[in-house]
């Protein structure tokens, strides 16, 4: 995998395109926050330009999961490290609440991302003919 392809990768997840053309669209709504509220999560079944098929079997988005946990741990990292360099004398309560409340509030972008991140790990970029 090259680094041309990475970044390809990386910029389809972030846009909301399919895995394998990254020209269809993955979430309904690609805001994670309007698609939460007025879709109710929902995803489209199969890439509108490929067909491919976004739930490749029954339970996949389990690994969506895992990828969740892998992102909030980032992400609480994160923060730590950013509330321990700002706010010099903040008690550990303090720090664990605004954490918290800071992972809550993103909660609509880490799971937009935990799916879209695991389907990436096993569909390739694939150009093909697709209409
Ligand atoms: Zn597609």
């Amino acid at each position: 995998m090259t680094a041309t392809s990475v970044i390809r990768k990386f910029k389809a997840m972030f846009s909301n395109k399919c895995p394998r053309c990254h020209r269809g669209k993955f979430w309904e709504n690609g805001n994670p926050y309007t698609n939460l509220i007025f879709n109710r999560g929902r995803m489209n079944e199969n890439c509108s330009k490929c067909g491919l098929k976004y739930e490749m079997e029954s339970g996949f988005w389990y690994g969506g999961m895992i990828m969740s946990y892998v992102i909030n741990v980032l992400l609480l990292i994160f923060g730590v490290l950013i509330s321990e360099l700002v706010f010099e004398e903040i008690g550990i309560w303090e720090e664990a609440g605004l954490i918290s409340a800071f992972m809550v509030l993103l909660f609509p972008v880490t799971f937009h991302l935990s799916r879209i991140t695991w389907i990436n790990f096993f569909v390739k970029y694939d150009p093909g003919k697709w209409q």
